[in-house]
């Protein structure tokens, strides 16, 4: 039976096209709201732009230099929000800013940066800005133990390292109230009668049947493909965004602390982030014009990173590169350099984008998915002619953050369970119940990892993992290790295919797939710029 078939002439409230981390925050916003909702997403909730970010739930100190303190004021308020109800997923990060040598406007500039920081998130529960001397800058990471190190600013923001499952929390959720959801499936077509959307056409890509149902909303959520998307639906382009891609290098463990760094090529602020155990730098901010899910890092994007980098890791080269992460930025499209386009987000009912009915998102960033979902939710309610409801999101934790353990229950559980936690948050007891019921599902898929046999049946049979990609990349951390969690592929491959019926070929079929996924990471080695 086709997935889609429940779908052929039902009626919803909305359609969200795009499962990015925007797309699934809407779909549980407006489910959460009584609507009736349904989520399509061409590939895996949160493989998009959301999957290539640099993982941090932040304010954004370089938004300052742009005088943009709407922007800054809405990030710092939603990471508080983002701390609260995602406490497995959003975790405090300290970020230091090492001075190094007889520099002395930076650290004034720091001064000034970070004090306006503190001052924009007044009500926040995470410490202050603080100033460390040369020596306890040298105590706080054995990386800065240089003889030229003249101190550091100290100030925190939050980290996300698995911004798919965030996503994927907000699908779930919006499934626990009724949403239909659906990955590798997408819009081919919508429907009009008199200038109003009347219904959408739905396409699987898993079995190549389609579906059509009728609704007075679509919301076009897909990020950096929403010219495209507008484009394939409606027949016009409104050439709306400005596309940039960016680029992280993933390295064997350079530091231990979160770094912010300053180029050497063009005094653009970089991060350095420590993530389970090697070393995260980016990003890159270049216009970008092609199809957003063929961007790929390419060497002179790498070497822009090293050279960037090179006074501060002067040992960093080339060969040391483990792999890259690359993705494309959906901007509002304004003029001058890619830096100093605006991350603020815009919301479009309508022309000149479509029917009325057809609401468009460009933009926006992870930290405000939720306000931007909060927003949009509060649109389709307007346009649906429905009491206006008040967003729940902001005080409702998500599935994962409902039944927190306390810090001491969390210590009593052993090692394979707090591992387990960081992934699933209070959903690691359903793991662990599978894990208990089955011995081979106690074991882990490689020596390398902590992860178990139980994750890939509970991301089949309750978290949508179609691929082995989707396994391995973004329901566990996995594709974050040193070889991406290929030492793992051939063992979550065959769990796969007990699942999900597959023969010995479909199994060596995925593995071969995921094989290519991680070579395009790589693909800098060959690919020395955005022409090859
Ligand atoms: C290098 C980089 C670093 C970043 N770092 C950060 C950061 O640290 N913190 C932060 O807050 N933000 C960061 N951002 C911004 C952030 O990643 C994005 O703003 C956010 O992920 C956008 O989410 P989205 O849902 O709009 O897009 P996406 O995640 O791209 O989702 C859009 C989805 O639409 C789907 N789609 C496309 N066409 C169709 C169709 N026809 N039918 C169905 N589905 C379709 C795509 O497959 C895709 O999954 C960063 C961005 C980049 C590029």
């Amino acid at each position: 039976m086709s997935r889609l078939s429940g779908l052929e002439g039902e009626h919803f409230d909305v359609v969200v096209i795009g499962g990015g981390i925007i797309g699934c925050g809407i779909a549980r916003d407006a489910a959460l709201r009584g609507l009736r909702v349904a989520l399509i997403e061409r590939r895996d909730f949160g493989s998009g732009t959301t999957a290539a970010s640099t993982r941090i739930v932040h304010g954004g100190l370089r938004y300052l230099e742009m005088f943009d303190f709407r922007l800054v004021r809405l990030d710092l308020k939603e990471r508080e929000i983002l701390l609260r109800i995602a406490p497995h997923l959003v975790r405090p990060l300290e970020f230091l800013i090492p001075f190094f040598g007889g520099t002395r406007l930076l650290p004034l500039k720091m001064r000034t940066g970070l004090a306006l920081y503190d001052a924009l998130s007044f009500d926040k529960t995470l410490p202050s800005r603080r100033w460390l001397s040369a020596a306890r800058a040298q105590e706080a990471d054995v990386f800065l133990r240089r003889a030229d190190i003249r101190g550091a600013a100290a100030y925190y923001d939050a980290r996300i390292d698995s911004p798919e499952r965030l996503a994927l929390e907000n699908v779930l959720d919006a499934q626990a109230h009724q949403a239909h959801a659906f990955n590798y499936c997408e819009a081919v077509a919508i429907s009009n009668d008199g200038g109003r959307l009347t219904g959408i056409r739905v396409r699987d890509l898993t079995g190549l049947t389609e579906a059509s149902v009728s609704t007075r909303v679509v919301v076009n959520a897909t990020g950096a493909w929403v010219d495209s998307v507008t484009a394939r639906l409606t027949s016009r382009n409104p050439h709306a965004l400005r596309t940039t891609k960016g680029i992280h290098i993933v390295c064997p463990p350079m530091n231990e602390r979160a770094l912010v760094l300053f180029s050497k090529v063009d005094g653009r602020l970089l991060f350095a982030i420590p993530r389970r155990g090697l070393t995260w730098i980016g990003t890159t901010d270049t216009d970008y014009s092609g199809d957003p899910a063929k961007a790929r890092a390419t060497r002179s994007d790498v070497e822009y990173i090293i050279r960037s980098v090179r006074d501060v890791f002067p040992a960093l080269d080339l060969a040391d590169v483990l792999y890259t992460t690359a993705g494309v930025r959906a901007l509002v499209k304004r003029p001058g350099s890619e830096s100093s386009v605006s991350r603020m987000h815009r919301v479009v009912d309508g022309e000149p984008f479509g029917p009325s009915g057809l609401i468009s998102v460009l933009g926006g960033k992870i930290t405000a998915y939720r306000a931007i979902a909060e927003e949009v939710t509060d649109l389709i309610c307007r346009r649906l002619g429905v009491p206006k409801r008040p967003s729940a999101t902001a005080t409702t934790p998500l599935p994962g953050a409902l039944t927190p353990p306390t810090p001491a229950q969390k210590q009593d559980k052993g090692e394979l369970l707090r591992h387990l936690y960081d992934l699933y948050g209070c959903d690691a007891q359903k793991v662990m119940a599978l894990a208990e019921a089955e011995t081979e599902l106690h074991s882990p898929l490689s020596p390398k990892y902590k992860d178990i046999g139980a994750q890939v049946v509970y991301g089949v049979r309750n978290e949508h993992c179609v691929r082995l990609g989707d396994f391995l990349r973004r329901r566990t951390l996995l594709g974050a290790s040193d070889d991406q969690g290929w030492d793992a592929a051939e063992a979550a491959a065959a769990l796969m295919g007990r699942e999900l019926n597959w023969s010995a070929r479909r199994q060596q079929e995925e593995i071969a797939r995921y094989g290519r996924e991680i070579a395009a990471t790589q693909a800098f080695r060959t690919v020395r710029s955005a022409t090859d």
